[in-house]
Parts: structure tokens; sequence; C-alpha cells
């Protein structure tokens, strides 16, 4: 897979696959995360140049349970996300990690960015990367945009059916996210799921919005 278009910057994104549920860490260059857990095998992928922000896709521990570690080594780390997920990010029991081994409660609840549907945020050198509501699979899921990716999280992984039967699971909303995460992949944009569907995807090449008055709607953060 390369970019598409090259008169967008492009910047590398390489996978890693998470000890637990094989949940997927996207890491962008620039050290831009999508999605937190292991923090300690993950450094190597950052090059040395450190962690800058977490862009969450949703709350569930799996997807979330690195990032303590990941603040405490990098003080200047922001997580960005739904306000749905930031109650998760506090809540063992919304996040679900209080039924299971290690309950995960983050501890760094000043330097969550809330963000809402069209939200962009500013990933540095004019880049940015866009907020879209996928609810379904958790009331506030997110999937964050490119000109030609879509970092879908559990909202969207091919080939396997959303989960909605956690709590605060929606069937239907879940089915016309799922619609709507499909025609903006029609539109030329490469899915990046939540969990490793594909093992043959490590590395690849991204293009960014370098523009942010291209934005639909929505802040720029
Ligand atoms: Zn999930």
């Amino acid at each position: 897979m390369t970019a598409l278009n090259l008169l967008e910057q492009t910047i590398k994104v390489k996978k890693y696959r998470n000890s637990l549920f094989s949940s997927c860490t996207w890491v962008l260059d620039g050290g831009w995360l999508v999605d937190c857990g292991d923090v300690e095998p993950l450094l190597p992928l950052l090059d040395g140049q450190g962690a800058r922000g977490v862009l969450l896709t949703h709350g569930h521990f799996d997807h979330i349970y690195g990032l303590n570690d990941l603040l405490e080594r990098f003080p200047e780390v922001r997580v960005y996300c739904s306000a749905w997920a930031r109650e998760q990010l506090l809540n063992a029991k919304l996040n679900i990690s209080f039924y299971h081994e290690t309950p995960f409660v983050f501890d760094y609840p000043e330097r969550i960015v809330v963000v809402d549907d069209g939200t962009r945020v500013d990933l540095g050198d004019g880049n940015a990367v866009t907020a879209v509501a996928t609810p379904g699979h958790t009331p506030g899921c997110i999937t964050w945009m490119t000109d030609d990716a879509l970092f879908t999280g559990d909202a969207c992984i091919p080939g396997v059916r959303v989960v909605t039967n956690l709590p605060h699971g929606d069937k239907q909303l879940a089915m016309r996210s799922l619609e709507h995460i499909r025609s903006l992949a029609a539109e030329g944009r490469t899915i990046y799921p939540g969990h490793d569907v594909d093992p043959s995807v490590l590395t690849t090449n991204i293009s960014l919005s370098s523009h942010p008055n291209r934005a639909p709607h929505g802040e720029i953060l």
C-alpha cells in the first residue's frame, strides 16, 4: 500500500499487535498513536522521538490499558477522545476492565481532550486528522479519518461482525456507522481496524490533510 495523492504530505504508519485480545496500536510518524495497549515493546516503533498524543477510537480497556504507563513516560502527551470515552477512561466498569483481572482507571483526566464529530486534531506541520463519530459498538466510538485512511477501532473490522452486545452497545447505530464508514472507504480510504485481522499489514504510508480549511466542519484542536 502506498499513498494515493503525492500532493498531500504522507507519513509512515506502523502496526503494533497488543498482547491483550490482539488489539492494534497504530503508530503514526511524529509520535502519534491510535489507541494504546502494551507500551514497553512499542517504544522502538517511536524511533526515539517519544510520543506526542493518543487518538482513541473508544474506551474499552483493550484499547486503553497502556495509557497510564505512556503518560507517565511522556508528560507532554494528550489523549483525544469522545466525551463517552472520557467516562470510560475514568470508570473501570464502563471500560470493562472491572470484569477482568486488572481494573484500569486512567490517572490523568487533566490530559484528556474531548472531541466531537468533525473535530480536527492538528498533528503538527499543518497536518490534521478528523474525528468522525461512529457510535454503536460504544456510544462514543470515533473513527479517525485522513485523506486516505480510516482508523476505525471496533466500529468496523473487515470480515468481523461489529460487537454490539457489550453494555451500552446499540446494533442499529452500529449498522448506520458501518454504512457511514463504508461510504468514506468507498472514496478511496483504507481501513485500519482496532484488532489485528490482517497480519500481512505491518507498515504503510497514509496521506494527511494539509489544508485545515478543507475541513467540512468542526474546530481544529
Ligand atoms: Zn471495543
